[in-house]
Formats: structure tokens, sequence, C-alpha cells
């Protein structure tokens, strides 16, 4: 029997964390500290995917507006099939057809059917439709040229066939309310009553300045001695992962005025994300300028990776503030980190709760080690195996630099910080990093 993480508490390889450093959660809660929710904005109701709406939707009509049939075929008095079989059929003459879009230009006669077509309006003294399937419709469509008369295989009861009026949705009904996250079905909705722009909370903009003399952007030519910026990019893309939008600014060098320039033009964004330059060899000239433009603390997180944190306030020419959240340069460092706490950061503002990512328990195929009381994030791919279970498998070379580890997991598996190590075949928390987020 596989073991659950709370059962290790007894065993030998407990740890003692370092409490001199900050738990995951007393990290974020203060980060989130210095986040507000941002002002409404009216956007393009196809734009407002992921967004929060920030107003209650109320129909002012009914959906349908008319009765209208669900099927194409015969609208008829259901009273005039009464016993009607495909060996004794009963056999009405056609006076007209309905096509969708239209309205009928005649009541039913009773002991007549009408020819009406999908979504169509029901015509006055209709009680039914008969699908074409009912009828020697076919047949007859077989034969060339519409019927004038049509047989009824099928007897039908009242309402057979036919969408009331205000079935989907009634006029003065509050469809959506404040509050709630647009998915394509709320997206929808909104469609359906009319509207092409909807009040959400506005997206934030996310400026991305990565530091480091060693860094190429994509696109320029290999350099021996050099490394591509891709921190900027996987960043960037949980930003837009989260519902933000993504601003990659260049990169600055190791120098005060490169950074100072790269920091003056991300402080218009809602938050300004720096990657590298946390870590003790090359911190100081990041520190200065970051206490000079504002107020910075630096933080050791008990987790890995992503030990070293910054975060702080820059102040803008005008007086305002924006927070700026440094990460770890390392590039599974820096993903973890912001998984952590940009993700919560891009929720608040967003107006979403503060949730959890969602997990999993999954029984290790392989061993996570914590040698320093630190929680453990380790890169794992969750599968199921044949019983259902979840089991989930290290996807390689851990170490914080190794990106294609994280590229091949689908989750985090998490070794607490005071346990040493969770063995083969144990279950162990996987926060999986490709679910969505809203389903709590
Ligand atoms: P640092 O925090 O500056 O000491 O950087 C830690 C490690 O992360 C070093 O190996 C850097 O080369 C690497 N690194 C820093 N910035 C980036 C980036 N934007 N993309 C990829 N790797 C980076
Ligand atoms: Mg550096």
């Amino acid at each position: 029997m596989a073991k659950k993480p709370h059962e290790h508490h007894d065993r030998p390889h407990r740890h003692h964390y370092d409490a001199e450093m900050l738990s995951v959660e007393e990290a974020r809660e203060r980060i989130l500290s210095y986040f507000q929710r941002l002002p409404v904005e009216a956007v393009p109701v196809v734009e407002s995917l992921g967004q929060v709406l920030a107003e209650d939707v109320v129909a002012t009509f009914d959906i349908p507006p008319l009765a209208n049939s669900a099927m194409d075929g015969y609208a008829v008095l259901s009273s005039d099939t009464k016993g009607a079989t495909e060996a004794s059929p009963v056999e009405l003459p056609v006076t007209g057809v309905v096509p969708a879009g239209q309205l009928p230009d005649h009541a039913l006669e009773p002991g007549t059917a009408i020819r009406i077509m999908t979504g169509a309006p029901v015509p006055e003294n209709a009680d039914a439709v008969v699908p074409f399937e009912d009828t020697d419709e076919l047949e007859r469509r077989a034969s060339g040229g519409l019927a004038e008369l049509i047989k009824i295989h099928l007897e039908t009861e009242p309402y057979d066939n036919v969408r009331g009026a205000g079935e989907d949705v009634e006029s003065g009904e509050t469809v959506l309310r404040a509050g709630q996250v647009l998915r394509a079905g709320e997206i929808g909705v909104i469609a359906s009553l009319g509207h092409q722009s909807v009040n959400v909370v506005r997206r934030p903009v996310v400026a991305i300045v990565s530091t480091g003399d060693e860094l190429l952007q994509p696109g320029q030519p290999h350099e021996s001695g050099k490394i591509y910026n891709s921190n900027a990019y996987s960043i960037a893309a949980m930003v837009s992962h989260y519902g933000g939008v993504p601003k990659i600014m260049g990169i600055a060098r190791d120098t005060i005025e490169s950074l100072e320039g790269a920091l003056e033009e991300a402080m218009d964004a809602d938050l300004v994300v720096t990657s590298a330059g946390v870590s003790k060899g090359d911190y100081d000239v990041v520190k200065d300028v970051l206490s000079s433009k504002g107020e910075i603390a630096l933080w050791s997180v008990r987790m890995r990776p992503a030990k070293p944190l910054a975060f702080g306030v820059l102040e803008r020419p005008d007086g305002t503030k924006v927070p700026h959240l440094g990460l770890p340069g390392n590039p599974v460092s820096a993903m973890v980190a912001f998984e952590q706490f940009g993700r919560s950061a891009i929720r608040l503002m967003m107006g979403k709760p503060n949730v959890a990512k969602p997990s999993v328990e999954a029984v290790m195929d392989d061993p996570i080690r914590n040698h320093d009381g630190r929680r453990v994030y380790a890169r794992v791919h969750v599968y199921r195996d044949e019983s259902g279970g979840y089991r989930a498998k290290s996807t390689g070379n851990q170490s914080s630099g190794v990106l294609s580890s994280m590229a091949q997991a689908n989750g985090l598996a998490i070794c607490p910080d005071d346990i040493g190590m969770i063995d083969v075949g144990e279950i162990a928390k996987v926060e999986l990093l490709d679910w969505p987020d809203d389903i709590f």
C-alpha cells in the first residue's frame, strides 16, 4: 500500500527546515498584499475569454423569441395524427412552407400540414412537428418534387419537436452574474443576447525585463559563450496563459545605466518582472538600481528550485507605484517561481479568487529527495496506470538550469519541506501544470 504524504512524519528522514526562510505561502501572502483588482473596461465579446465579468447580464427579450421547430418536418395539429403508423399512415394536404428566419404566412387549418424547417416559427394552431423521418418525405423526394400530400407514419403528442418561446432565456432574467469567469459558453450567451462588447476586469500588462551580459535575443546569431534569453519567452507564455498581456522588454546588461533604462521603459505596466541577478554574485547592481527607484525586499523562499526571490515596488516618475517581481535567472527556477507567485498576482489583478493550482495525488515511480529542508517541486509526467490511478514519473535531470525536463513535465510533484524523501511507491501531491484553474 502506498503511503500518503502525512504518514511520513514518523520516518527517520524527517527534516528540520530553516525557519529564517519564508514558506511559499508566506512569500505569496506578502506579495499579494501589494496587488489589487484592476479597473473595468469594455472589450469586444470575442476577446473576453478568461476575463471576469464586471456586470450582471440581464436578458431584455426571450430566447428563442417564438415557439419554433426543433426538426425539419411538418407542423401539424397533433390530434390529426391519432393512430398513425407506417402501415396505416394519416395523409394530410400540405398548404405551405416556413423557412428558418421567416414568419408563417398563414395559420394551420385543421386536417392539413405545413412544411417547416428547424428553427422556423411554428404556425398558429399547430402544436407539434412531425420530423421528415416519420413521414414519406424521403421516398417522395426520391421520386422528385415537393409533396402536395404527406403521409404521417407516427402518432405525435402536443409539443413534440416544438421549442417553447423563452425556453432558453426569459426576458428580465439575470443570465450571468458579475464575478463570473467568461468561458466559451458564457461568451456564446452574451452574443445570443445581441451584445458586441462586455464590461470586464481589465487584463494586467506584465513587462518582462531580462538581465545578463551573457544573453542573446532569439533571432540573433549564435555566439560561443552566450545563451539565448529563454526566460522572457517562457514567462510571457505563462502571463498569456493566466490571462495577462505580456510585454517583452529588451535585455538589460549588468550595469546600472542599462538596467535603469530598461526599468524606466517597463514601468507603465501593471507588474514588472525581472529575471536573474537576484542570486549572490551579481546582485549588487540590481539591488542598487531597485532601491534607488523604489523599495525592494530580498527573500529566501523555502523552496527548490527558486530559493532566491526579490519583490518590491518601483516608483514611476509621476509618483505612482508598480509592483516588481524579481525572478531567479535559472530557467526552471524562473518558471516555478512565476507559477507560485506571478500566477496568483495576475489572478488577483483580474478579479479571480486565489485558488491553489489543481492537484492530484499520484504514486511516485521515482523518488523525490529533499536534502536541505525546502519544499521540492519535482518535474514529473503524470499518467494513469491500468487501474485508472495516477502515477508520476520524473522527467529527468532536476537541475534548475535544465529546461527540457520542464518542457516534458505536465506536473510538479511536491516533497514537503520537513520530509527528507518521498520514495518510489509512495504518494505525492502533484500540482498539474496543464489543467484549467477555475474548476474548484
Ligand atoms: P543569475 O541569477 O544572473 O546568476 O543567473 C542564473 C543562471 O540563469 C545563469 O546560468 C544565467 O545564465 C541563467 N539565465 C539568466 N537569465 C536568463 C535568461 N533570460 N534566459 C535563460 N537563462 C538565463
Ligand atoms: Mg546574471
